[in-house]
């Protein structure tokens, strides 16, 4: 069997994308027209575990040790050029890139905002589809949100991601590659403000991460590994993004990792967030509440709750009202609230809030006890809603 057989042989059941609970009910994940049939996306280093990148490096007539200063280069050094492998000998090194680097993404288009402090990124992947991140520098901080999926097949109706549809999952590779390549760029100062270190990741880009959840997770571990084995950033500070795939969450509990669980709630009642979410035809608000609560005793970390702000949907006083009583109906201090102005979609009908809408949803939601703050909308005029730039593209 070849490494790269027995790498796939090793993979738990292959996953199609469609989420858990995705398949019946009345919730059916959207699929775009050609999901799942573009094949698989090449083997990189970090699909494979510690065994499997040994047994490839033999194959390749390299020393298993080999593997492990790829490993170096890679987490360590961000690099993935040939040229620079001084420590491995010249007749392998083209060969080495190729085998355990092959390129996953390809930058086409690449857009700035906030004076050079927001670059969002269209990729390509090597079957012509395309993906978005985004990277910002924040006056403590720097931040890079990653895509999971190629599309999303939530179908939420007021994202531009949704109206793509799912086309398929994303490799471990695929999505360590967004990584790589921002920790790079902070690094080399290209992003305004000077060099600076990568030091938070958060899955809030395309697709839903607990619909691709090993892929998720086994980057996950190697973001937050220390060199050689990760890039070494902390996974108190890697958010996972959910809409409330209530499976996924009690996993994600069960992993024990203290990474923040973020839950795209969007509306405090299920008459309404059924309307916006229609996930939540599957898994309603109260079991998504329990599962993220549960998450919070588990973790210790505060769970977000994201909450796009819809101009005469969601972000009226009832409604704060409402969502202060069901988050405080868990008890006090478990979540931070991140309301955001939506970022509209061209000639879609739902837009973003009135200014005083936001600020008296705020102060409803401070009276009442709950910690919030207004997320800016970083790159709004960038295509800044994530799938924009894709959906344009397509
Ligand atoms: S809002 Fe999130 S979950 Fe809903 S369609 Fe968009 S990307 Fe998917």
């Amino acid at each position: 069997m070849s490494v790269v057989a027995a790498h796939s042989a090793s993979s738990t059941e292959a996953e199609s994308g469609i989420t858990p609970g995705g398949r019946s009910g009345r919730f059916r994940d959207v699929l775009s027209s050609d999901h799942a049939r573009r094949g698989k996306p090449p083997v990189h280093l970090t699909d494979l575990n510690d065994d499997e990148r040994k047994q490839r490096a033999e194959a390749l007539g390299m020393k298993p040790f080999r593997a492990r200063q790829l490993a170096n280069h890679y987490f360590g050094h961000y690099d993935v050029d040939a040229a620079g492998f001084s420590d491995f000998p010249l007749a392998q090194r083209d060969e080495a890139v190729q085998e355990f680097f092959p390129t996953l993404i390809t930058a086409v288009d690449r857009q700035e905002a906030d004076q050079g402090t927001t670059v969002k990124t269209l990729w390509e992947l090597f079957d012509g589809s395309h993906i978005e991140s985004v990277l910002m520098r924040y006056p403590q901080r720097i931040t890079l949100c990653i895509s999971s999926q190629v599309g999303c097949g939530m179908g939420c109706p007021f994202c531009a991601t949704g109206q793509l549809g799912l086309t398929r999952n994303m490799s471990t590779g695929e999505i360590l590659e967004q990584v790589r390549v921002a920790a790079k760029m902070a690094r080399d100062g290209e992003l305004a403000g000077g060099p600076g270190r990568l030091s938070n990741v958060v899955f809030m880009g395309m697709g839903e991460p607990m619909g691709n959840y090993r892929a998720v997770m086994h980057a996950v571990r190697q973001i937050s590994a220390a060199p050689p084995e990760g890039f070494g950033i902390s996974a108190r500070n890697i958010t996972i993004s959910t809409v409330g795939v209530v499976p996924g969450i009690r996993k994600l509990t069960q992993e024990s990792l203290p990474v923040r669980l973020a839950v795209s709630l969007h509306a405090p009642t299920d008459a309404l967030r059924d309307e916006l979410v229609p996930m939540n035809r599957r898994f309603n608000t109260t079991q998504v509440l329990d599962a993220a609560h549960d998450y919070y005793l588990a973790s210790k970390r505060r769970v977000s709750i994201e909450y796009a702000l819809m101009r005469g949907i969601n972000d009226q006083a009832e409604h704060a009202t409402q969502l202060a009583r069901r988050l405080n109906h868990y008890g006090d201090d478990w979540v931070h609230v991140n309301p955001i102005p939506l970022n509209p979609i061209e000639g879609s009908r739902w837009t973003a809030s009135k200014p005083e809408d936001e600020r008296a949803f705020l102060d409803i939601l401070h009276r009442a006890g709950i910690a919030a703050t207004l997320r800016d909308t970083r790159g709004s005029d960038i295509d800044g809603a994530c799938g924009q730039l894709a959906a344009k593209h397509r």
